[in-house]
């Protein structure tokens, strides 16, 4: 490790001269305060920036030492520092030097505590990973810029967010404290029958469609339980939750339109993530098996069995292992369950705005007129039940427009102006006094899920370039994937950590004799108890990486062409 003096010595005899020329700083400096650690040294100014570490000793802050030692605690703290040195560092964006030089980048955490890379605590020091835009005049390196970044600005960011000296310590614990009621609610549910809880008082609807923060208290209308779903519980902090919980089984959420359903839903897709303190959703929570599955018409399929849904297509096209790289609604919507039910869902959610109206039913009429010989699909109606007793998936569905469905359900939810009412049973009288005229397309039961094994690269190709181009798209070669449609993948960082463990994983786990579902299951284990750094490509770790589920690992590597299946 280089000494201060030497780094000062170092800069200034860069002053003035071409970019390229500040590579020469790769390597680790004292620099007093901090060691910093420069990784990966961009080629110019409007490259992807510099890849730094920030290591402080333990002592800088000084935890409590059995803080440390749990994992648990260990997700939030270090959601917390990153919180703290995003706000701090945001004050310091592109004060010195021409286009992105100057910039200090530290990844930004949205409404979920997530696992991170962003900070590594660990042998007694603390790791800051961040992204920097080393300063510039266009192509010219300014040295005096340089300097007053890495000795005034990162001292001055270091200090407003990890001191001891001014460290909110209480907030921390708050922010701990919640993290681990979040998870034990997450994991009493199940003991309970529950898929979900959501707590009274809640706040559920966000600011706008593309925000993920809390619609103004004046505007929300608070969640209520109805007395009947009522469920209470006693988390570690001592605090007491009640609210409504959703029980196993097949659950409807109805009433008019823009009442407040499809809200609900996204508040439930959401709750397999715990929620920072203020979002309004900080006690509704899901089973972490809950997926929301939708049509996506022209998205890629790749050897999935949709026979129980779709049975053969014109040209009696099978369908047991169907592949298509623009498929229609409704074989995109069966694809989506079967590739959820392989990923080891145990919860359904389903929004009759996102889905194919004709996977989801067909009435009595229509059955009169188009004769069921003549009609492949086999809609969601005639399965609800079959996949709740036979596979043990429970389903969660938003329907407004067909009462039908109230044949299949176990508990039927009315949301009336924005609040939940328990009409089960007025479900059943209706259903009593108006039989159903339709009857089911089910002819033959639903077969046993199929493994589907990846196939490695061919021997003498190399994997094709893989990256994440935001929180919506990550490109493979040639190839633009869109992952809009992924709607419990809340973090770009998240896809980003996805795109390295794929990457990881093609190149050195997919043998062709693994499923999916190991290797998805594989590649969380391994980061879990590895780290982040064991996935990143290059020297040191980014700070850019945080915690996808298992399940959406795999919803993503559906979708991506250059995937072979066996
Ligand atoms: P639906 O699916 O029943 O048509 P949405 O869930 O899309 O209705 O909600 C319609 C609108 O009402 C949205 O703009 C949503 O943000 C808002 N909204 C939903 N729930 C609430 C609530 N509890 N308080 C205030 N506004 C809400
Ligand atoms: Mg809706």
């Amino acid at each position: 490790m280089e000494s201060k003096a030497h780094f000062e010595r170092l800069l200034r005899g860069l002053d003035g001269k071409s970019y390229q020329q500040y590579k020469s700083l790769a390597g680790a400096f004292d620099l007093g305060v901090y060691t910093l650690h420069l990784d990966h040294i961009q080629a110019d100014p409007f490259a992807f920036p510099t890849t730094a570490r920030l290591v402080v000793p333990a002592d800088f802050l000084r935890l409590p030492s059995s803080w440390l030692s749990d994992q648990e605690c260990m997700v939030a703290i270090v959601d917390f520092l990153t919180r703290r040195l995003f706000e701090a560092a945001k004050t310091f964006r592109n004060r010195r030097g021409s286009g992105r030089s100057g910039a200090l980048l530290i990844d930004q955490p949205l409404q979920t505590v997530l696992a991170r890379s962003s900070v590594l605590i660990e042998n007694e020091t603390i790791e800051v990973r961040l992204s920097l835009g080393l300063p510039a005049d266009g192509r010219k390196i300014r040295a005096k810029e340089a300097e007053a970044m890495f000795l005034e600005d990162i001292p001055m960011i270091l200090d407003m967010s990890l001191s001891r000296r001014h460290f909110p310590f209480a907030e921390l614990e708050d922010h701990i404290a919640l993290h681990r009621d979040q998870n034990y609610l997450r994991n009493s549910l199940s003991k309970k029958g529950l898929l979900a809880f959501i707590a009274d008082g809640s706040i559920l609807a966000r600011k706008s469609g593309i925000s993920d923060l809390p619609l103004d208290e004046d505007s929300a209308v608070k969640f209520v339980a109805p007395d009947t779903l009522r469920v209470t519980f006693t988390l570690p902090s001592g605090k007491i939750v009640s609210g409504m919980g959703i029980r196993e089984g097949i659950t409807l959420i109805v009433g008019g339109g823009f009442h407040g359903k499809s809200t609900l839903l996204q508040a439930i897709a959401s709750g397999v993530y715990n929620h920072i303190s203020g979002d309004g959703r900080e006690y509704c929570i899901a089973v972490d098996t809950c997926v929301k599955v939708r049509a996506q018409d022209g998205r890629r399929v790749s050897r999935v069995d949709i026979s129980g849904f779709i049975a053969h297509l014109p040209k009696g096209r099978s369908t047991q292992s169907f592949s298509t790289s623009d498929a229609s609604g409704s074989t995109s919507q069966a694809a989506a369950i079967v590739e959820a039910m392989e990923l080891g869902a145990q919860v359904l959610l389903i929004d009759e705005d996102t889905s194919a109206t004709n996977f989801m039913i067909r009435d009595a009429r229509m059955q009169k007129l188009v004769d069921t010989s003549k009609e492949p699909i086999t809609p969601f109606i005639d399965r609800v039940k079959e996949l709740y007793r036979g596979f043990g998936i429970s389903s969660i569905l938003v329907i407004g427009g067909s009462g039908d469905y109230l044949d299949v359900a176990t508990t039927v939810i009315m949301l009336d102006e924005y609040q939940p009412l328990d009409v089960t049973k007025e479900a059943r009288a209706i259903m009593e006094s108006m039989p159903l005229l339709r009857k089911s397309e089910a002819n033959a039961p639903l077969a046993p899920l199929r493994t589907r094994f990846p196939q490695p690269i061919p021997e003498g190709k190399s994997l094709e370039r893989m990256e994440a181009k935001s929180r919506f798209s990550l490109v493979y070669g040639e190839e633009f994937i869109d992952v809009s449609v992924l709607e419990q993948l809340i973090e770009e960082s998240q896809l980003r950590t996805i795109v390295a463990m794929l990457r990881y994983a093609m190149q050195n786990y997919v043998d062709g004799r693994r499923s999916m579902a190991d290797i998805v299951q594989y590649l969380t284990k391994i980061v879990r108890e590895e780290g982040f750094a064991f996935i990143n490509p290059y020297e040191g770790c980014s700070g850019f990486y945080s915690m996808p589920r298992s399940i959406e690992i795999g919803l993503v590597w559906n979708r991506i062409r250059g995937l072979k299946i066996r």
